[in-house]
């Protein structure tokens, strides 16, 4: 599994307004690590930059020791699974959008499948059965339900790298908490980056960077963040 680390990264979108002010943090290898802040600290700014969207004024990005600068935006497609705050879900079976990009997207493959990859918890809790139908004229999932169904797609690639762009954000506390945990247990071990809003609901992360005005203010474990607020 890779590290990742941003080491003194200054950015913005426009040469007058600097957005990222030598941000820096590491995700050690395998770890869980948080990132959260108020609206506009440029946390999605993080993933634009991971993609090579855009890239850095100065400072580096390194995915296992590798500066990102000499690698292309496909293999670091292939390098990050990303899952963004509203997935967007195609007008067909739940097996096809869990299972979309692989080639046997019917109920017994993706469920085989999905146990192969120890991701099985994410999907058992959706409403109906793989085969049913979704979206305009078939089952309407809740927000939970959506976003269990692209973390579970994400994850079913397999990729070295998870990054979650408020991809539980948008749902209650409980919901998000759960899917966190869950989260927590299928993914032990792989890198992963989750973006978040709610300090209170990211309890599992091994470490939480604080991410104010495109510098890393604080960090700690959860309990230790809290003590400060
Ligand atoms: P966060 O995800 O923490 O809310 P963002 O990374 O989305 O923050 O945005 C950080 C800052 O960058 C904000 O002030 C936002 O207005 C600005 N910004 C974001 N995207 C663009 C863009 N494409 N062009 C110019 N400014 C942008
Ligand atoms: P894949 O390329 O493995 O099929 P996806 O279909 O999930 O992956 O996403 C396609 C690509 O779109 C991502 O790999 C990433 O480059 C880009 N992308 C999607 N959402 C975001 C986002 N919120 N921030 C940055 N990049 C994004």
């Amino acid at each position: 599994r890779p590290s990742l680390v941003f080491d003194n990264v200054h950015f913005g979108y426009d040469p007058d307004r600097k957005i990222l002010h030598g941000l820096s943090f590491e995700v050690p290898a395998g770890a869980h690590v948080a990132l959260v802040g108020p609206s506009g600290a440029g946390k999605s700014t993080i993933g634009r930059l991971l993609f090579r969207f855009y890239d850095p004024w100065s400072g580096r990005i390194l995915i296992d020791g590798q500066d990102i600068a000499g690698v292309t935006q496909a293999s670091l497609r292939a390098a990050i699974g990303i899952v963004p705050q509203d997935s967007v879900l195609f007008n067909d079976t739940l097996a096809y959008n869990i299972a979309y990009g692989r080639e046997h997207a019917d109920e017994a493959a993706i469920e085989q499948a999905a146990r192969d990859a120890a991701i099985w918890p994410f999907i058992e809790k959706l409403p109906k059965g793989l085969e049913t139908e979704v979206g305009e004229r078939g089952l309407k999932l809740s927000g939970g339900e959506k976003q269990r169904v692209a973390i579970a797609r994400t994850l079913l690639k397999n990729p070295p790298i998870l990054l979650l762009d408020e991809a539980t954000s948008a749902l209650d506390s409980q919901t998000e908490e759960e899917i966190l945990a869950t989260l927590r247990r299928v993914s032990e071990g792989r890198t992963t980056v989750a973006i978040a809003h709610r300090l209170s609901t990211i309890a599992d992360a091994d470490l939480i960077h604080v991410i104010q005005d495109g510098m890393v203010v604080e960090h700690g474990n959860h309990a230790q963040l809290l003590r400060h607020d």
